[in-house]
């Protein structure tokens, strides 16, 4: 036993991760499968710098963000009126590291990659205006017209911090955030522009320089077909502000570093993406789509850090003379931890190639199809899955788990709560998965390409394979009415994939744990001889020998 009883705790902080690339070699070896050896190459050295400034960088400048939130400052120091939101200086350090790494503009798995690492940190204050700058730029680049492109992209692009212009998305009004055909805010024409007025009820990235919004062109028929999409900029060409008065930033759960508002915008100027007539489809099919698959990262990257929290903790941690991690209990939940979040990255990382075709116009139907189920289906999946992963690390930790400076994890917690409902709450993603299976009659296709990512074999693929046969039936009954279980079956779905994809990217522990635990029924891990043998092989290699 040591002299000083910190001793193991400081042993602990000096062999945390200080690169969260190389502490997570499954995401090179996933990568790999996908990109081959040239691919990764060509992607590897920026994530591994990436890695480490997420570490070092972004990581304690969170914190100090967090303690000090943003705040909005209404009236400038000559009692001028002003909407200016003021940061902790950390926040600039923070996003400085986080733009020069070019994540929002990089290709599908480099943002996909980058993401995942940035969600170390949590939301960290950057990873969701990261996301609406993606969204915005994906939606400029398929709708918006050369004139649009032209003035709006290039800042967008720009990967200096400091001179950079950053995207929001705002869709939510009071009345409703899942109900989009409700919104009310309201766009009259003024000659090629728009006049933009209403209200916005949760405006993230408050302080964006181009936002982009939902509203509905005067006369335009109820209901979703009357959305448009417009890009509002945060200033008119001659530096004034552009018709709105952010009320108030919320004070929230979590994502505490990010300036999250209430705007009313009053005649701003607006100019339209795509026909007016057609925003519904560019809000939701392009832009949130994209911070769908974004928040899946986001999920299975707060949950690998808790898992690396959590698993380098139990090494250090010791409890009635021995290791905790040496304790068979401890162990189990580490496990579970780490075949949790392998199975988010990798259904995520299915998601992506999807993301890349669609990108590069190489999608057929059938992929865009396919994308459209698992995007929300991923989302839903991952999302639930990152909050009940954090919470093992934090049982994990014991009651230092609950303490905001010890580790990460409290933040982790609130920022994986809040990554549940924004982007679409689960019931409503699961019930645009059942509605969509219907209307495009997508199930034979969506199981077809489950069982594609499926690698022939006996054993756990055959044990995967039979899930889906049973599952196939179900799913067809909850089509021809009704979605009390749906939801159930969507998640089983969506962990008969990952099951797959783990196999395909020789994560045969990860994948045989995950199998058993979700997909074989009726399985019970007393009955296992190979159970105990089965956690040490997935967890065994993080935790060392006592
Ligand atoms: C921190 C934070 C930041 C956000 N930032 C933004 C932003 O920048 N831009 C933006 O547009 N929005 C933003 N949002 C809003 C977010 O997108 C909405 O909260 C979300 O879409 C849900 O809408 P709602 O809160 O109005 O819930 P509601 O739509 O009122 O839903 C309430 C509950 O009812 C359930 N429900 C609704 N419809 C159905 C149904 N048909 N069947 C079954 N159950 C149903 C939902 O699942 C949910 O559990 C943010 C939210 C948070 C928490």
């Amino acid at each position: 036993m040591d002299a000083d009883p910190r001793a193991e705790l400081e042993r602990w902080h000096a062999a945390r991760a200080a690169n969260f690339y190389d502490a997570t070699p499954n995401l090179a070896r996933s990568l790999r499968v996908r990109l081959g050896d040239e691919g990764l190459r060509a992607i590897e050295p920026g994530l591994r710098a990436f890695g480490e400034a997420v570490a070092t960088v972004v990581e304690p400048s969170v914190r100090a963000a967090e303690l000090r939130p943003p705040s909005l400052e209404t009236a400038d120091p000559l009692g001028r009126e002003s909407q200016r939101i003021a940061f902790d200086p950390e926040y600039a350090r923070a996003g400085r590291a986080v733009c020069a790494s070019g994540i929002a503009a990089a290709p599908a798995f480099e943002q996909a990659a980058l993401l995942y690492l940035l969600a170390h940190a949590g939301e960290a204050g950057h990873a969701c205006p990261v996301v609406c700058t993606a969204g915005l730029i994906r939606a400029l680049r398929r709708d918006g017209s050369p004139e649009l492109q032209e003035r709006f992209l290039p800042p967008l692009l720009e990967p200096d911090y400091d001179r950079c212009q950053r995207g929001a998305q705002f869709l939510t009004e009071v009345q409703g955030g899942s109900d989009v055909g409700a919104n009310r805010v309201e766009a009259v024409p003024d000659g090629e522009v728009w006049r933009i007025s209403g209200e916005k009820w949760f405006c993230s990235v408050a302080d964006a320089d181009q936002f982009l919004l939902t509203a509905r062109a005067r006369g335009a028929p109820a209901g979703t077909r009357g959305i448009g999409c417009f890009l509002v900029p945060r200033r008119l060409p001659d530096g004034t502000a552009n018709g709105f008065r952010i009320r108030r930033l919320k004070d929230k759960l979590g994502t505490r570093a990010l300036a999250t508002g209430e705007i009313e915008f009053t005649g701003a100027l607006g100019h339209a993406i795509g026909a007016p007539d057609d925003g519904f489809r560019i809000a939701a099919g392009v832009v949130l789509n994209t911070s769908r698959w974004l928040n899946a990262l986001g999920s299975a990257g707060l949950m690998r850090r808790a898992y690396l929290e959590a698993a380098s903790f139990s090494r250090f941690r010791t409890a009635f003379g021995h290791r905790i991690a040496d304790y068979a209990p401890v162990r189990e939940n580490l496990a579970v931890m780490r075949v949790e979040e392998q199975a988010a990255l990798a259904s995520t990382l299915e998601l992506t190639a999807l993301v890349d075709a669609i990108d590069a116009g190489t999608a057929d139907r059938e992929d865009r199809v396919w994308h459209r189920i698992l995007v929300n289906a991923n989302k839903f999946s991952t999302s639930l899955a990152a909050t009940r992963c954090v919470h093992r690390g934090i049982e994990a930790l014991g009651g230092n788990g609950t303490i905001e400076d010890f580790s990460p994890l409290p933040r982790l917690y609130r920022d994986a709560i809040v990554f549940e409902s924004w982007e679409g709450t689960h019931n409503v993603l699961c019930e645009q998965v059942l509605r969509d299976l219907v209307r495009l009659d997508a199930l034979e296709l969506v199981l077809e390409r489950v069982r594609r990512c499926l690698p022939a074999g006996d054993g756990d693929a055959a044990a995967v394979a039979e899930a889906l046969d049973k599952l196939a039936p179900r799913l067809r009954r909850s089509l021809a009415g009704g979605s009390l279980h749906f939801r159930r079956q969507l998640d089983l779905l969506v962990r008969a994939l990952q099951a797959g994809c783990l196999l395909a990217d020789g994560e045969a522990a990860a994948a045989a744990l995950h199998v058993r635990r979700h997909l074989v029924s009726g399985y019970d891990p007393e009955g296992d001889a190979d159970y105990a043998e089965l956690v040490d092989e997935v967890v065994g290699a993080d935790l060392g020998s006592g």
